[in-house]
């Protein structure tokens, strides 16, 4: 049962009857707007100025095709998609995706909270998302670099440090954007450093933004349990997906001496009772694009269940890093039971409705993504930083900003919570915080 306030409801009957078929948008829509009612409330004008209506339409919509020749020289036909969905704080900013489930539905979902992540940061930029039906899953090096340069040829036009920013996703990393800023570069004639982030640090890349997304979701959840007077220390901790986000998830929670147990990929997962060995799992998932079934065969005590749920797994700090709708009621009810303290989604929008809900309920500490994983788009905008200023910054002082920036997220979403009557309700504090901050830039920027 939805807890819309009935203010909103029709808006949201807008947003359904306006995106057919667009499941993960409405999914996103409707949680934030399931915050907003006291929100309205207080502030009418939000609802008379159609802001909310011209939140959940993207300023732009760019849907084209990718054409590309294979290795057999084939010719491959994929859909890319850029959604530039709001402005009103920044350039557009936000990863691309490539992954056989892209459709508009899924680059819409993601662009929305991007507004609001972003938002979150504190940073000047704006949200946006992009990505393509591109299947990078046995591909070669050369078929990955010819479909990214046939990608750019037509996205380039797009682009620009001042006008839109992409970085990565799933399925899109350090290569990949190599490739296409090499691309952009060639086709535009301009060495122009921040118009992508997620750079390799040879050209202009930030330390710490492979690591960013994890590190920030860690360095959220400390703050989550410092405010219940509780910490990570011996923590039993279990992550899923074994991506960038997993990996840097799981290595700074043991860091900070939890005992990391498990992870999982689409194959399963493996538990390793002796803590993840993290130097291993970048091995097998970064260098030899394996299945997480060859980490436990290099492990001894290490096992892999395949096809299996990794929330079976008991843990006390559970960090869902794999993508969207991975942790469902079922395994919410499981987790709950075996004692979980804390949820952090490093993943955007990994927990269903009903998952969440269940966390609520049992009194579970739960971040929602937009804020729990808002550390990579806020490194990226430190990248964007270092670009203009023709600088590059070391490690420990760009850990240390990350850590800065987490807690400014962490008190913005506390504070809003307090003060719309929802102490402890990160999901509340995250949207109502975030959604006043760019709903007073909209109003003050005019009809545009
Ligand atoms: N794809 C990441 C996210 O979901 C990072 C986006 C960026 O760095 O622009 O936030």
């Amino acid at each position: 049962m939805s807890r819309l306030d009935a203010a909103l409801q029709p808006h949201y009957e807008i947003v359904l009857a306006r995106n057919p078929g667009e499941a993960e948008f409405h999914q996103a829509v409707l949680e934030v707007l399931e915050s907003l009612g006291p929100v309205v409330r207080k502030h009418p004008e939000y609802v008379e100025e159609a802001v909310i209506e011209r939140l959940c339409e993207p300023e732009r919509q760019l849907i084209f095709r990718v054409p590309w020749t294979d290795d057999q020289g084939r010719v491959q036909m994929n859909r890319a998609f850029r959604v530039e969905f709001n402005s009103a704080l920044g350039p557009y900013k936000g990863g691309l995706r490539f992954h056989p489930s892209v459709y508009l539905g899924i680059v819409k979902f993601l662009g929305f909270e991007q507004i609001f992540k972003n938002a979150l940061t504190g940073m000047p930029i704006g949200g946006g998302k992009g990505g393509s039906d591109f299947d990078p899953k046995g591909r070669s090096d050369a078929e990955i670099m010819r479909f990214c340069q046939s990608l750019m040829t037509e996205l380039y036009r797009h682009l620009g440090e001042y006008t839109d920013v992409p970085a990565g996703d799933i399925g899109v990393g350090g290569r990949e954007i190599g490739y296409l800023f090499g691309q952009y570069k060639r086709i535009t004639n301009r060495y122009e450093s921040g118009v992508l982030t997620g750079k390799g640090l040879s050209y202009g890349g930030s330390q710490v933004r492979t690591e960013a997304t994890g590190y920030g979701t860690v360095f959220f959840t400390e703050q989550m349990l410092a405010a219940t007077g509780s910490s990570l220390s011996g923590r039993r901790v279990v992550v899923s997906g074994s991506g960038n986000v997993a990996i840097y998830a799981a290595q700074k929670a043991a860091a900070l001496g939890a005992h990391v147990v498990a992870c999982s990929d689409s194959s399963g997962y493996v538990v390793d009772e002796d803590g993840l060995d993290i130097g291993l799992l970048q091995q097998v998932k970064e260098v030899d694009r394996a299945r997480i079934s060859a980490y436990a065969e290099q492990r001894p005590k290490a096992e892999f269940v395949a096809g299996g749920s990794v929330w079976d797994v008991r843990c006390e700090v559970a960090l869902p890093c794999a993508t969207q709708n991975e942790l469902d009621g079922d395994a919410a009810r499981t987790l709950v039971e075996n004692g979980v303290l804390a949820v952090a989604e490093g993943a955007n929008m990994p927990c269903t409705p009903e998952a969440t809900r269940l966390f609520q309920e049992s009194k579970v500490l739960f971040a929602p993504g937009k804020a729990a994983n808002a550390g990579g788009v806020a490194t990226s905008a430190l990248e964007m930083q270092q670009n203009a200023s023709r600088d590059s910054w070391s490690f420990e002082h760009t850990e240390e900003r990350l850590r800065e920036i987490m807690v400014g997220v962490h008190e913005r979403c506390a504070a809003a919570a307090d003060e719309y009557g929802t102490p402890g309700n990160y999901v509340a504090g995250a949207n109502i915080s975030s959604f006043l901050q760019v709903a007073d830039a909209m109003l003050a920027l005019g009809v545009v």
